[in-house]
């Protein structure tokens, strides 16, 4: 590497520090030969490695019914599950239907929340929701990627977790924070620019996994991102995937 690019690289490393912001993930190294099918065929390794070392990988938000996964999952943006958890009891204790969140008062909503970070936004999704399950659907979760797109606070990662988890239908991958990570890390997503860009990144998955396969491969990843391959410090040295890894053993704090 070159003088000025080490500085530059330095450079944005210590603005992000600065900021405390993470800055978004580097392309793991890429294997310049390699074909879509020998990705192909090493993306069926890293399933079949994942099959193994989490074969009861599940969605990690408790809930009961698919409006209380659709409800959780909009809270866990940009915050951890266990959060989520911590909160959801009281909540669903108190907003039991889609009516009970369209008819919600805002600052009440927002007081049981707050713990979960953006509760202004979410009190207001959480309300949105509510109203609009109850104006087109029948107060029910809809089962479609276009109907679920319709409910303020869900995009695509949240309406694969539905369908996925709950519906049991594999309609994408849920591109989460972990999934981007290990994606980029393994090679996965070539097309993707960095770890945030979940619309290429999911559009790589699909093309590489097996549609059946889709749910248990979003939960798996989610699993391994928050059991091994960590954001700061991957433990590749007890990684099941090492094999399958471009980046095995190569990442340092500021390359996470
Ligand atoms: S080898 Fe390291 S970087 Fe690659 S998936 Fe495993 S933990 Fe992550």
């Amino acid at each position: 590497m070159n003088n000025r690019r080490t500085n530059a690289s330095a450079r944005s490393t210590a603005v992000a520090r600065k900021s405390g912001r993470r800055a978004a993930a580097r392309p793991a190294r890429r294997r310049p030969s390699e074909s879509v099918a020998a990705r192909k065929a090493r993306a069926a390794r890293i399933l079949a490695g994942l099959r193994a070392h989490y074969p009861d990988a599940r969605c990690a938000l408790t809930h009961r019914s698919a409006l209380e996964l659709l409800a959780a999952t909009i809270l866990s943006a940009q915050c951890t599950d266990q959060r989520v958890n911590l909160v959801t009891p009281a909540l669903f204790a108190r907003y039991r239907g889609a009516a009970d969140f369209a008819a919600a008062d805002p600052a009440e909503l927002q007081e049981l929340i707050r713990s979960t970070g953006f509760f202004r936004n979410k009190a207001r999704s959480l309300i949105g929701m509510g109203r609009v399950l109850c104006d087109e659907f029948g107060g029910k979760v809809p089962q479609t990627m276009p109907a679920l797109l319709r409910l303020p606070g869900v995009a695509r990662k949240t309406a694969n977790c539905v369908l996925g988890t709950w519906f049991e239908k594999n309609e994408g991958v849920v591109v989460d924070t972990h999934v981007g990570r290990i994606a980029l890390r393994l090679s996965l997503a070539p097309s993707a620019r960095n770890d945030k860009d979940a619309v290429r990144i999911e559009n790589d998955l699909m093309s590489l996994f097996p549609r059946e396969s889709w749910t248990f491969l979003s939960h798996a990843m989610i699993d391994h991102g928050r059991s091994i391959c960590t954001a700061r410090k991957p433990a590749c040295d007890r990684c099941p995937l090492r094999a399958e890894c471009p980046s095995a053993d190569s990442l340092t704090q500021d390359d996470s």
